[in-house]
C-alpha cells in the first residue's frame, strides 16, 4: 500500500503537493479522487494524481496528512487525467485548476475562516476598556458566537481589515479557525411510493382503496404527487405501508427540464450522393478505431447535420460514445431538435442555462454511461465518457469556442487532442473553415471532405455588393427595393447589423464631448428603450442626460447606428410589415430567443433585424433576402483575424438566404467594396479567400505560419501595470538573448487595444515562434521568472496561447 499521495489543488499555483496518507484511508484512496488537504492555514479540495511509496527526496519532514477523502470512486479516470495534464502543459495552467474546469461546479469543498472570542476577548467585552471599534466588532462576534471572517469584513468594511483581525488573534482576543462547510452539489432524491400488492388483511377505507388503486395502476408514484392528488394522505399511506401493500423508498431524480421539451419528428432522409460519399470515408475512420481527423467543408445548406447524425449512429452501433460541440447551444434550437428527434433520451444536453444541480446530474449520467451522446457548448469537451468513438465540432471556425477567461482553451483544439488520445474519429464541420484548419487539411493532417452543393441542388444565393460611399441613407435604394418586394411577395427577410443599441455613441457637436465608460476605454452606447447609456463590456450604465455635461449644449446627437435604431427605421419605412429584432437585448429572457425564431418559422415575422445571433445555422425556407447593413464593423476590429472573421460572417449570413424553393438574394452594403473579404464572400469563394489571406499572414508571419503566445498583464494601477509590462519585456528579451537566439520573436510590450477594461489596465506582449515546442519552453521559463516578480504587486499575468494546432 502506498504511503504518499501527490495532489493537484484547485488553486492558481503551478506546483503539485505531496501529503501523507492516513492509515485508515490507505485501502480506499485512488488516483482521481478528491481529497481535502491542509494548505496555507486553510483546507482545500485537491485531486489525487499519483500514489507513491515514499515522498520525493528532501520534503519528508514537512509532509502533512490528508485531512479527508471526499469520494468513493474516482471522478477522473486515467485517460481524463492524461487529457488534463496535456492541457495544463499546453496552456501553461495549473493542473488542479484544469481538472476543476473539467468537472461540474460545486465539487470544491474548502474551509472558511471562522471567528470566535477567546476567554480574554469575552472578558474584555464584559469588563470594558476596549477601543470603541474593538468593542463594536467583538460584540458583533459575541452575538453570533461563531462568524465567518469575510462576513465581518463585509459588515465593517471601513473599520476592520483582515490583518487587523489577525492582529487581535495574536493578542489573544480572537480565535480564527479553518472550518469546512459542506456546500457541495449533491444528487437529488425524491420520495416515491411503490405498489407491492398482496392479500388484504383488514378492510380498507375509501381513501385507502383509492390511493392503492392509483399507485397500483402506475406501479410507482412520487410522494409529492400523492400529496397533491389526495388530501393529507400520509396516514393512509402509512397504514398501507404497514400492511405491506405499499412501500416507500428514495429514488434519485434528474434535475433537468430542458431535456424533455417538445419533440418534433425529423425523419431520416435518403442521403444525397455527396453525403453518401462522405460517410463512406468517415465510416472507414470509425471502423479503424484509430485517430481519424476530418475537416468537412460543406457550403451552407449542404446537409452537414445529417452527416453528423449518421456518423454518430454508426459509432453507437460500435458500442462507443459521441461528443458534439456547438458554438452556443441556446442559439441552435434547430440542430438541437434534430438531435433530440433522432436520439431521444440517449442525449445529454450541456448548455449554459443549466443550474448547478442540473449540470451535476447530466455529468453523472454521462459518467455512469446512461447516455451515449453529449451535446453542448465548449465545456462539453470534458464530458466524462470512457469509450469515445467520435467528436464532432460543428461550425469549427466559431470564435466562441475559445474561452477567454481563466483557462483560455480552445475547444476545437482540445477536440483534436482528445480524439487523438482516445483513438477516435474527429469531424470538424463548417462552410467557412478557419485558416488553421484548412491549412492543416492542406498539409495532410486532416482529411478534407467537401460538400460543394446545397441539398437537392439548390443554388447558393446571388450576392451583390453596394458601395456606400456617397450614399446618404442608412439603407441603399437596392436594399429598400428588395425588402419592399419581399413584403409584397410574402417572403421573409433578414437584416444583419453587428451592433446592438440605438446609437453607437452620443456626441456633443458644440464641444466634441463623448460619453465614455469610466471602467473601459470605449464609448457608451445609447439605448432608446430605457433612455440609457450603456457599456457593452462591463455593467456600467447611466440615464442618458438631456444636455452636454461639459458645455451644457443642447444638441447632443447619436452617431453610428445599432439594431435598435435599425428596427425603428424599418418600422417607419414599412409600416405594413411585421418586424422583429434579435440581439442580446431582446433575448435576455429564457426562451425569448426561441420565440423569435418561432415567429420566423410560423411566418409572423416579415423582417428580422439582428446581430450575429441571426447568423447561426438556422434553416428557414421562406427567407429569400438577406441584407448586410454594414460589412465594415468587423473589418476594422484591431485583430489580425478581422478579415477572416468578416469573410465568415458575410458567408454565413448570406447562407441563410434561399434555402427553400425560391432563389435567394443577398446585398452587402460597405465602404470597402474592394476588400477581398467582401469580394470573395460575394463569390462564395472560400479557396480564393484562403489563398489571399494566406499571403497576408505569411508576409507578417502570423498563424498558421507561426505560433503566438500573448502575455497579458492586468492591474488596478495604470503606472504599476505599465511598469510590470516593461519588466516583462526586459526579462523576456534577456532570456531570448541568453537561451533562444533563434526562432522566437518578441513584439511589444504595448498597451492592449482596449487599454482599460472593466476597471483594469491592460498591457500585453506577443511572443511569436516557428516551433511550438520551443515557444512553449520559452513561455514556461518566462512565466516562472515573472511569477517571482509579480508576487504581491497587484498585477496579474495571464498567458493566452493562440489557437494553433498541436498535431
Ligand atoms: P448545413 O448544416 O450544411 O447548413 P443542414 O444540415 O441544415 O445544412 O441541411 C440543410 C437542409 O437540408 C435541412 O433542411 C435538412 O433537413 C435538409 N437535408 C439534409 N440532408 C438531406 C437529404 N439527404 N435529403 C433531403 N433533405 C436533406
Ligand atoms: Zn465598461
Amino acid at each position: 500500500m502506498k504511503e504518499i499521495v501527490e495532489v493537484a489543488v484547485g488553486l492558481p499555483v503551478s506546483k503539485t503537493f505531496h501529503y501523507r496518507i492516513p492509515e485508515k484511508m490507505k485501502s480506499f484512496l485512488q488516483v482521481g479522487m478528491r481529497v481535502l488537504v491542509p494548505f496555507k492555514g486553510r483546507k482545500v479540495t485537491g485531486f489525487a494524481i499519483d500514489l507513491l511509496d515514499q515522498a520525493p527526496e528532501g520534503i519528508e519532514e514537512r509532509l502533512r496528512e490528508v485531512e479527508d477523502l471526499l469520494d468513493e470512486f474516482p471522478l477522473i479516470d486515467p485517460s481524463m487525467l492524461r487529457f488534463c495534464r496535456w492541457i495544463s502543459n499546453y496552456y501553461l495552467y495549473p493542473l488542479g485548476e484544469v481538472i476543476k474546469t473539467g468537472l461540474p461546479p460545486g465539487l470544491q469543498l474548502k474551509s472558511e475562516l471562522v471567528l470566535s472570542l477567546t476567554q480574554e476577548g469575552m472578558e474584555g467585552l464584559n469588563k470594558g476598556g476596549l477601543e470603541p471599534i474593538q468593542k463594536k466588532i467583538f460584540s458583533e462576534i459575541g452575538r453570533f458566537g461563531k462568524v465567518n471572517l469575510q462576513k465581518i469584513i463585509k459588515m465593517f468594511p471601513e473599520e476592520v481589515s483582515r490583518s487587523q483581525l489577525f492582529f487581535w488573534k495574536r493578542k489573544g482576543f480572537l480565535n480564527i479557525d479553518a472550518e469546512v462547510k459542506d456546500r457541495q452539489v449533491k444528487p437529488k432524491f425524491e420520495r416515491v411510493v411503490q405498489y407491492r400488492g398482496g392479500e388484504l388483511l383488514k378492510p380498507l377505507s375509501k381513501k385507502q382503496t383509492d390511493l392503492l388503486r392509483w399507485v397500483g395502476e402506475r406501479g410507482e408514484v412520487p410522494y409529492s404527487e400523492l400529496n397533491k392528488k389526495f388530501k393529507s394522505p400520509s396516514k393512509a399511506i402509512q397504514s398501507l405501508q404497514a400492511s405491506g401493500l405499499l412501500a416507500i423508498s428514495y429514488k434519485e431524480v434528474l434535475r433537468d427540464l430542458s431535456a424533455r421539451s417538445e419533440l418534433k419528428a425529423y425523419p431520416k432522409p435518403e442521403l444525397s450522393s455527396h453525403q453518401e460519399a462522405l460517410l463512406t470515408e468517415i465510416f472507414k475512420g470509425i471502423y479503424s478505431k484509430r485517430f481519424s481527423p476530418f475537416l468537412i467543408h460543406g457550403v451552407t445548406g449542404s446537409g452537414k447535420t445529417e452527416v453528423y447524425l449518421r456518423a454518430i449512429e454508426e459509432v453507437l452501433n460500435q458500442g462507443r460514445e459521441a461528443i458534439v460541440l456547438v458554438p452556443e447551444i441556446s442559439l441552435t434550437p434547430q440542430l438541437l431538435s434534430r438531435f433530440k428527434a433522432r436520439f431521444g433520451e440517449n442525449l445529454s444536453l450541456l448548455h449554459s442555462g443549466l443550474g448547478r444541480g442540473e449540470r451535476y446530474d447530466q455529468w453523472r449520467r454521462i459518467w455512469r454511461g446512461e447516455v451515449k451522446i453529449a451535446l453542448g457548448a465548449r465545456s462539453a469537451i470534458f464530458a466524462p465518457f470512457k469509450k469515445i468513438g467520435i467528436i464532432i465540432v460543428d461550425e469549427e471556425h466559431e470564435p466562441s469556442y475559445k474561452q477567454e477567461e481563466k483557462l483560455k482553451y480552445h475547444a476545437r483544439d482540445l477536440a483534436v487532442v482528445r480524439a487523438k488520445q482516445e483513438e477516435a474519429t474527429l469531424l470538424l464541420g463548417t462552410a467557412t473553415p478557419s485558416l488553421e484548419s484548412f491549412y492543416n487539411a492542406q498539409k495532410g493532417k486532416f482529411h478534407l471532405l467537401s460538400l460543394p452543393e446545397r441539398i437537392e441542388g439548390k443554388p447558393l444565393p446571388r450576392v451583390e455588393v453596394v458601395d456606400m460611399k456617397g450614399e446618404g441613407n442608412l439603407l441603399s435604394e437596392k436594399v429598400n427595393a428588395a425588402l419592399r418586394k419581399n413584403i409584397e411577395d410574402k417572403k421573409q427577410s433578414l437584416l444583419f447589423l453587428n451592433r446592438r443599441g440605438f446609437a453607437h455613441f452620443i456626441l456633443c457637436p458644440d464641444c466634441g464631448f463623448t460619453f465614455k465608460c469610466p471602467n473601459c476605454s470605449v464609448t457608451l452606447t445609447y439605448h432608446l428603450k430605457d433612455h440609457s447609456l450603456q457599456c457593452h463590456y462591463c455593467d456600467y450604465g447611466i440615464p442618458a442626460p438631456g444636455s452636454c455635461p461639459q458645455c451644457q449644449g443642447q444638441r447632443l446627437k447619436g452617431v453610428g447606428i445599432g439594431t435598435e435604431r435599425l428596427e425603428q427605421e424599418i418600422r417607419d419605412l414599412f409600416p405594413q410589415a411585421q418586424v422583429g429584432r434579435m440581439d442580446r437585448d431582446t433575448t435576455s429572457r429564457r426562451r425569448s430567443h426561441q420565440q423569435i425564431l418561432k415567429g420566423l418559422e410560423s411566418g409572423t415575422i416579415d423582417i428580422l433585424v439582428g446581430t450575429q445571433m441571426i447568423v447561426k445555422g438556422h434553416d428557414f425556407p421562406n427567407v429569400t433576402f438577406v441584407g448586410v447593413v454594414s460589412a465594415d464593423t468587423s473589418l476594422h476590429f484591431p485583430d489580425f483575424r478581422s478579415s477572416e472573421r468578416t469573410f465568415q460572417l458575410l458567408t454565413q449570413v448570406a447562407g441563410r438566404a434561399g434555402r427553400g424553393d425560391v432563389f435567394g438574394e443577398v446585398i452587402i452594403q460597405t465602404f470597402n467594396p474592394d476588400h477581398y473579404s467582401v469580394l470573395k464572400a460575394k463569390d462564395h469563394d472560400f479557396i480564393g479567400f484562403f489563398q489571399e489571406e494566406c499571403q497576408f499572414r505569411k508576409a507578417l508571419d502570423y498563424p498558421p505560419f507561426s505560433r503566438l503566445i500573448n502575455f497579458r498583464l492586468t492591474g488596478n494601477s495604470e503606472k504599476g501595470t505599465k511598469a510590470m509590462a516593461e519588466a516583462l519585456g526586459k526579462v523576456g528579451r534577456l532570456l531570448l538573448e541568453k537561451k533562444y537566439p533563434k526562432g522566437i520573436e518578441i513584439l511589444g510590450p504595448s498597451a492592449a487595444p482596449f487599454t482599460k477594461m472593466k476597471g483594469k489596465f491592460r498591457w500585453q506582449m506577443l511572443v511569436k515562434g516557428k516551433s511550438s515546442q520551443q515557444l512553449h519552453q520559452f513561455a514556461q521559463e518566462l512565466a516562472s521568472q515573472m511569477e517571482v516578480q509579480t508576487k504581491g504587486r497587484g498585477v496579474h499575468l495571464d498567458i493566452d496561447v493562440d489557437p494553433v494546432f498541436i498535431l
